[in-house]
């Protein structure tokens, strides 16, 4: 979950990003959508359902989202997975 706080910025308000929790165990994270703990490090997990419609006239979206810290990832959400049909997530690496 994504908290946010209201600041005084010249006069007028606005919301800005304040913290970014894990929905499942509550861990904290000082980046928004970045789970590292360091500033050379970059963890994002995803897990968003996005859903669009569009029409000349106009559309809609609706974008639903859990924010899950990379512990719970790993130990709950991707046990779940493989649990399940004996689903296997698609694994990437880069290195530069
Ligand atoms: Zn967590």
């Amino acid at each position: 979950m994504k908290h946010m706080k209201t600041v005084l910025i010249l006069e007028h308000t606005e919301e800005v990003f304040e913290k970014l929790t894990c929905d499942v165990c509550g861990a904290e994270s000082k980046w928004d959508e970045n789970w590292g703990t360091k500033e050379h490090e970059k963890i994002i997990t995803t897990v968003q359902l996005e859903e669009e419609e569009s029409f000349p006239s106009g559309g809609q979206a609706t974008q639903t989202q859990y924010h899950i810290c990379p512990a719970c990832f790993k130990q709950h959400l991707a046990k779940w997975f493989e649990s399940h049909r004996n689903s296997k997530a698609s694994v990437s690496t880069s290195v530069w």
